[in-house]
């Protein structure tokens, strides 16, 4: 009964139930409920369940990062992801859109002849990524005018902190230019790895509220995508680095981290919904 006004927070349907609870990692004394969307599939927190101004405790965590004060580095990750996202696209590339770019880490590594736009909401880490000759928009995207449309827009590990999601996707769809390429990088709970988390009654470390909010299903996002002119070129899936039973021992360690690097980028495992970090990568077709 104490759910009757929840909606849910990606489609707006009010045919949601509850399927369990989840810790707020940095606040382990607030306790989420955790939703299932019977019309979309997807799954989330209501972030109405506690009063967390979510807004200045993103903005605290940003700027705590170690990333924000790092030199940049070029790294093998991003310069594979330029490569795919190359190859991918059917003729040149003359635009970039990174939505939550934070420092700009991942625009720094294309060609600067290519225009650059960032999109990133904290002020302080915006700068840093000005500082770098970087465009940087300071306002959130559903806010933006969409009049500039871009060959390449990318939204590595943002849609799933949003409260207004469609709002988001459908500006993010608007800003790819015709043929172009909409990336999106989203954890995905229709995992192998995810589903033997709820199996064995442990808490799925992407189920982070009240920072993670959204957990869109494969079915909302393709229906939603598709009647919006997108075509799904490929899905792949990755353990992001976040899969190590022997972290704490130095060199086994280390030796397991490097095999799950060469899986995540060879094998064709990464094909199949094992782990639960997932690349979408959306023509855009009409
Ligand atoms: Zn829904």
């Amino acid at each position: 009964m104490e759910f009757l006004n929840t909606v849910c927070l990606v489609c707006g349907s009010r045919e949601v139930e509850p399927i369990g609870k989840a810790v707020s990692p940095p606040m382990p004394e607030i306790i989420y409920t955790y939703f299932n969307c019977n019309t979309c599939r997807s799954r989330f927190f209501d972030p109405k369940e506690h009063c967390v101004d979510i807004y200045d405790r993103n903005e605290k965590l940003s700027m705590s990062e170690h990333y924000v004060h790092a030199e940049f580095k070029p790294n093998s990750y991003w310069i594979r992801e330029v490569a795919s996202i190359t190859a991918m696209m059917e003729g040149p590339i003359k635009s970039i859109l990174d939505c939550g770019c934070r420092t700009g880490d991942f625009l720094m590594h294309w060609p600067k002849s290519i225009k650059l736009t960032g999109v990133e909401i904290v002020p302080q880490v915006a700068e840093v990524a000005r500082e770098r000759g970087l465009i940087v928009i300071n306002e959130p995207l559903e806010q933006m005018l969409h009049l500039t449309k871009y060959d390449v827009v990318t939204c590595y590990a943002i849609l799933e902190h949003l409260s207004s999601p469609e709002k988001v996707l459908d500006a993010l769809c608007k800003s790819v230019s015709e043929k172009g390429l909409l990336i999106v990088m989203i954890p995905s709970f229709q995992t192998w790895k995810a589903r033997l988390l709820e199996l064995i009654g442990q808490q799925w470390h992407q189920l982070y509220p009240p920072f993670h909010l959204c957990f869109y299903s494969n079915e909302y996002l393709s229906k939603f995508l598709s009647s919006r002119g997108f075509q799904l070129e490929r899905r792949i899936y990755s353990s992001g680095g976040m899969f190590n039973p022997f972290a704490k021992i130095p060199f086994l360690g280390k030796v397991w981290a490097k095999i799950m690097h060469l899986l995540d980028i060879y094998s064709p495992l990464r094909f199949l919904p094992i782990f639960d970090h997932m690349y979408l990568y959306y023509r855009k077709i009409s």
